[in-house]
């Protein structure tokens, strides 16, 4: 569960970035949080991620209470959520297996585990080939998936995807927001934050918009091509 009570964020320069932000977001539901250049999405996965502390106000992700939380305890909290990045952010010197089994074997994960856990998900994916490819070796929407497979593979109630399709082909990223759509289906909570209207009047569903460091509405509305 997410939750922001009263937040604000103001960065050094007195740039006052988000303003008495108010959302609740429950466990199981996807979330579009959009707005233009500059309205204060990134700021806003700052916060969630533990980057920043906000100025004011009360953010809770998971259980935690951000704001209050020791720093010995940051790497505990960043566990229990996935992050996927518009830009990717692979290991270029590892191969696919090993990008996503990076993981796990930070988590101590055994290799027995590691061997049956990484295909698995390579598989729910659809990279089962690629498996011993570099990133450099894949186009663009192969190493989204790769990336979705990292933030999959230790199970996280929690995903936050940063305009993820941001560097992927439009008719790719109408995959990748299913491949998030079928991941939510299966229990886990996702916000998605992207400046793409197109994407989102597509799909539909809880869409939070943000404008000036502001929500400007917060509603369920219809998408075009539900069920396809
Ligand atoms: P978005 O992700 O929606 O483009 P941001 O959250 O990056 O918006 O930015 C919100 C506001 O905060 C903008 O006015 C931006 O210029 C400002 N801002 C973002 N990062 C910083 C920073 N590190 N220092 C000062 N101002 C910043």
């Amino acid at each position: 569960m997410i939750e922001l009570i009263d937040v604000s964020l103001k960065y050094d320069n007195e740039t006052v970035a988000l303003d008495d932000i108010n959302l609740k977001i429950d466990d199981g539901e996807f979330v579009f949080i959009v707005g233009s250049s500059g309205a204060g999405k990134s700021s806003i996965i700052k916060l969630l991620l533990r980057e920043r502390k906000s100025s004011y106000g009360v953010v809770k992700v998971n259980g935690f209470n951000l704001n209050k939380m020791k720093s010995r305890k940051i790497p505990e909290f960043r566990r229990s959520l996935g992050v996927v990045f518009q830009d990717f952010r692979l290991i270029p010197t590892l191969n696919v297996f090993d990008n996503v089994a990076f993981s796990l074997r930070v988590t101590n994960a055994s290799t027995r585990y590691i061997r049956t856990r990484v295909p698995y998900i390579l598989n729910l994916m659809g990279l089962e080939a690629k498996a011993k490819r570099f990133p450099h070796e894949i186009s663009g929407g192969e190493q989204q998936r790769v990336a979705l497979a990292r933030a999959l593979v230790n199970d996280p109630p929690l995903i936050i995807a940063d305009e993820p399709t941001g560097n992927v082909d439009p008719e790719l990223s109408y995959e990748i927001v299913n491949l998030l759509k079928g991941i939510n289906e299966c229990g886990t909570t996702i916000v998605m934050v992207t400046h793409e209207h197109d994407i989102v009047r597509h799909f539909g569903g809880r869409t939070i918009s943000i404008e000036h460091g502001r929500i400007m509405f917060d509603e369920v509305i219809g998408g075009h091509h539900e069920g396809e």
